[in-house]
């Protein structure tokens, strides 16, 4: 489900790895998660936020910045 207009109204979660050590969970919906040492961590937050709150998460689900 990839429509345009289906993702307007729903958050779309990421995690952005900003380091070797740090990777924090964000949705376009505005919700963010802790900074995490862990990656993994930070995508078990972004699964839980998307199940809590409906919201969806992104393909990929782990952005380099
Ligand atoms: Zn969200």
């Amino acid at each position: 489900m990839t429509a345009p207009e289906l993702l307007v109204d729903v958050g779309v979660a990421s995690v952005r790895r900003l380091g070797r050590f740090d990777a924090t969970a964000r949705c376009s919906c505005g919700w963010s998660g802790r900074r995490r040492l862990l990656v993994a961590a930070a995508e078990q937050d972004a699964w839980a936020h998307a199940m809590r709150d409906s919201c969806e998460v992104s393909t990929p689900l782990v952005l380099d910045w």
